[in-house]
C-alpha cells in the first residue's frame, strides 16, 4: 500500500505533535522535524547574545547571519530534533524557561521565518518526512500530501506538560502552566506572519480523550487511505 510522503502536523503547544510525530514516522520509517526546536534555538541565541526580543530589525539580522544546522535525533525521548546555531548546540537549552517564554516574541519576526522557512522547505525536500508545528500545512509545505491539525483544550495540555514535568523530577504549577500555554496561544494565534492555524484541506484530531497510539493509528489510516 502506497503511503503519502510528507506528512504535515500543526497544533497548539502541547498539543502531543512531537510525541505523535515520532511515533508515527517510527511507523512509516520516515523522518521526523520538530519545527518549534528551530524557533527556540535561535530564542536561545539571542538570549544569549543579549538580543531584546522586542528588537525586530536585530531579530532579523540575526536569522540572517546565523548558520542553522539541523538534526534529527530519534532515539532522544526529549529532543527529536537538535540544532546547531553558529557552531553552537542549543539543544541542551531548547525547554529553558528563558527560551520557553520568549520564543513567541522571536518567532513572529518575518525575517526568523523566513530563514527557518528555507530551512524546513529543504529537509522535506530530501525525503520522506513527517513536520510538525504552527504553519507546516498553511505554509511551509502547501503540497503536503497530508496535512493534520491536532487539537486539545488548554486544561487537558497542561495537565499533560505537568506529567512530563513530574517525570523529569520537577514540581509543576498546573495553573501557571495553563496561563503559559494560552499566553503562547494567543500570541501564535494572532502574529501577522503565518499565525497558527488550521490549513483548509486539514484533517482536525481533537486529542482530549485519545492516547498518543490511538492518534498514530488515525494518522496512519489517513496516510493510507
Ligand atoms: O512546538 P513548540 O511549542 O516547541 O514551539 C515553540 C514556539 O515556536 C511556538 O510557541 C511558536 O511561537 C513557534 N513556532 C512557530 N512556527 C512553527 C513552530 C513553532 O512559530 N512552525
Amino acid at each position: 500500500m502506497q503511503s503519502v510522503a510528507t506528512i504535515a502536523i500543526d497544533g497548539p503547544a502541547a498539543s502531543g505533535k512531537s510525541a505523535v510525530g515520532v511515533a508515527l514516522a517510527r511507523h512509516l520509517g520516515y523522518r521526523f522535524f520538530d519545527t518549534g526546536a528551530m524557533y527556540r534555538a535561535v530564542t536561545w541565541l539571542a538570549l544569549r547574545r543579549g538580543i531584546d526580543v522586542h528588537d525586530g530589525p536585530a531579530l532579523a539580522a540575526l536569522a540572517h547571519s546565523t548558520d542553522v544546522a539541523v538534526r534529527d535525533t530519534p532515539d532522544d525521548a526529549i529532543e527529536p530534533t537538535g540544532v546547531i546555531v553558529d557552531g553552537q548546540d542549543a539543544t541542551p537549552h531548547l525547554r529553558e524557561a528563558e527560551v520557553e517564554a520568549n520564543v513567541s516574541l522571536v518567532s513572529r519576526v518575518p525575517a526568523v521565518r523566513e530563514t527557518l522557512v528555507r530551512i524546513q522547505r529543504e529537509l522535506a525536500g530530501a525525503g520522506s518526512v513527517v513536520m510538525a508545528g504552527r504553519d507546516i500545512g498553511s505554509v511551509v509545505l502547501r503540497d503536503a500530501g497530508l496535512k493534520v491539525y491536532l487539537d486539545a483544550s488548554v486544561a487537558v495540555r497542561a495537565r499533560r506538560r505537568a506529567a512530563q514535568m513530574r517525570e523529569a523530577g520537577l514540581e509543576p504549577n498546573l495553573e501557571a502552566l495553563m496561563a503559559d500555554l494560552a499566553r503562547r496561544d494567543g500570541i501564535d494565534s494572532s502574529r501577522q506572519a503565518s499565525p497558527l492555524t488550521a490549513a483548509p484541506d486539514a484533517v482536525i484530531i481533537n486529542t482530549d480523550t485519545l492516547t498518543i497510539e490511538e492518534v498514530v493509528r488515525r494518522i496512519e489510516a489517513l496516510a493510507h487511505a
